[in-house]
């Protein structure tokens, strides 16, 4: 019954920075603040200014460089990523920064987010004799700009951009510049800071203050930030832009101390709450979150209804997120092994449990078997977003529709198999106004709603449009 979408879908995190002694290292605790975007491979490029070295492997960022491999990413810049994959994409050979050596220079590539035209680029590519070492997006771009023939690397770069489409945040980094780009949707958010002189470029701004380095601005959609010895430059690759920043990240993804367009990512998560509690209220004794991206919710659900939040629910910090378990039985696993429901906290009482979002719906309905087996009376469920109904072309890993409880199921029916007591999602305007609406003149205040409505930003290509018919067939 299942429809494949095509194999990589990733979230990732980037990080850059230009002429600083310690670039590597620098880069290196810009990405263990984002290592929550990806936890199954890291690298790090750095150049000295005349050759591109790099190193990169599976695993956490600690473990990749925990035999001093950083000591030899010599140089001023450096550029690297923290990846999330798949399990069909997990192979070293897809783990970032590519680097490749053309014949009179180098160039290492990072990316973030998902293209949904790379098949088709893929195969036209092939047809004309390109020759892929991995199975990632990320390594279209570089031949799209190995074939590009005008007169400065920038302006291949601009050529090459216009014909991938979708989600992505590009790094790129050469002996001579740092370069990032952002899509024309502005899908995965992505900064520019300062440390001293030196610029930093980071997919969040959390890690800014990891790195102390100060704010400067976002980078908008369509735009191309070069860095280089006279500094920061900022061309544009396309007007043809708008504003579809993923919800996902302010519900889900980023860390509560970043900032998004203006908007920071833990305020935002309390509103949703608030909201929610608007939205859906139920009598209760306390107000727990299923931690860690659900706990502002929940302060702003226990604020706004004057339920005491409790810690309900305590997770070990040392087993990784149960999203990136490859299979069912290890995600179920992972749930028991991350999670505890406190006894004293819990027994007795009727519990309003908050949740950022069901996906597969395994995890909530282990929680609320959880939270009943320490004694809770009730336990009712209040998801800090609307049903995730449409699959993501643009970055998320949902490889199948069937596996988005929400579009099989109706909400009564998946209370039913969750074994809550009530459950009620944020609807989508109140997702929409709880965010804030940072760009209130373009649709859905400058977000991407598409995981919920279907209502997709951007043209879609004909493998996309097919498996949506596919999927509208099976569920006639
Ligand atoms: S479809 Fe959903 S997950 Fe994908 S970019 Fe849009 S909001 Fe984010």
């Amino acid at each position: 019954m299942s429809t494949e979408i095509r194999g990589l879908n990733e979230e990732c995190g980037i990080f850059g920075i230009w002429n600083h002694p310690s670039a590597a290292q620098i880069t290196y605790y810009g990405l263990h603040s984002l290592q929550h975007r990806g936890q199954e491979g890291a690298g790090i490029v750095s150049t000295d200014g005349v050759t591109l070295k790099g190193h990169r492997n599976l695993g956490l960022l600690a473990d990749v460089f925990k035999h001093g491999e950083l000591d030899d990413l010599v140089g001023k810049s450096a550029i690297g990523h923290v990846r999330y994959a798949t399990a069909g994409g997990k192979s070293l050979s897809n783990v970032q920064p590519f680097l490749f050596h053309f014949h009179n220079s180098s160039l290492a590539l990072a990316h973030n987010g998902n293209l949904i035209n790379a098949q088709t680029l893929r195969q036209e590519l092939e047809e004309e004799g390109a020759i892929f070492q991995t199975s990632s997006d990320t390594e279209v771009l570089a031949h799209l700009l190995k074939r590009s023939q005008t007169e400065s690397f920038v302006e291949d770069l601009k050529v090459a951009l216009n014909k991938v489409k979708g989600g992505f945040a590009y790094m790129l980094l050469t002996e001579n510049e740092l370069i990032a780009a952002l899509d024309p949707n502005g899908f995965r958010p992505l900064s520019i800071g300062k440390i001293g002189d030196s610029y930093v470029i980071a997919s969040e701004t959390c890690a800014f203050d990891t790195v102390g380095a100060e704010f400067v601005r976002d980078v908008e959609p369509g735009e191309l930030i070069i860095i280089d010895d006279d500094g920061l430059h900022i061309e544009k690759f396309t007007e043809d832009v708008k504003h579809s920043i993923c919800s996902m990240e302010y519900v889900y993804f980023a860390r509560p101390d970043s900032n998004i367009a203006g908007i920071n990512v833990h305020s935002a998560r309390k509103r949703m709450g608030k909201r929610l509690a608007k939205e859906a209220f139920v009598e209760a004794d306390v107000v727990t979150g299923v931690p860690d991206s659900s706990i502002s919710a929940a302060i702003g659900y226990a604020e706004e209804t004057g339920i005491p939040y409790e810690l309900g629910l305590i997770k070990n910090r040392y087993v990784a997120r149960t999203f990136i378990e490859p299979s069912q039985e290890l995600r179920e696993q992972g749930v028991k092994m991350k999670l505890s429901a406190v006894r004293g906290v819990v027994e007795g009482k009727r519990v309003v449990m908050i949740d950022d979002s069901i996906v597969r719906g395994t995890t909530s309905r282990r929680i609320v078997q959880l939270l009943r087996e320490a004694g809770a009376a009730e336990v009712h469920v209040r998801i800090a977003s609307p049903p995730l109904a449409f699959p993501c072309f643009y970055g998320i890993d949902i490889q199948t529709r069937s596996e988005l409880i929400a579009a099989n199921y109706s909400v009564d029916e998946i209370c039913r198999i969750i074994g809550a007591d009530s459950l009620t999602y944020l609807s989508e305007d109140g997702l929409v106004e709880a965010v804030g609406k940072p760009y209130p003149d373009e649709p859905y205040g400058g977000l991407c709603m598409a995981y919920f409505n279907g209502d997709y930003p951007t043209e879609l290509f004909d493998y996309e449009k097919e498996y949506l018919a596919s999927l509208e067939a099976e569920s006639r």
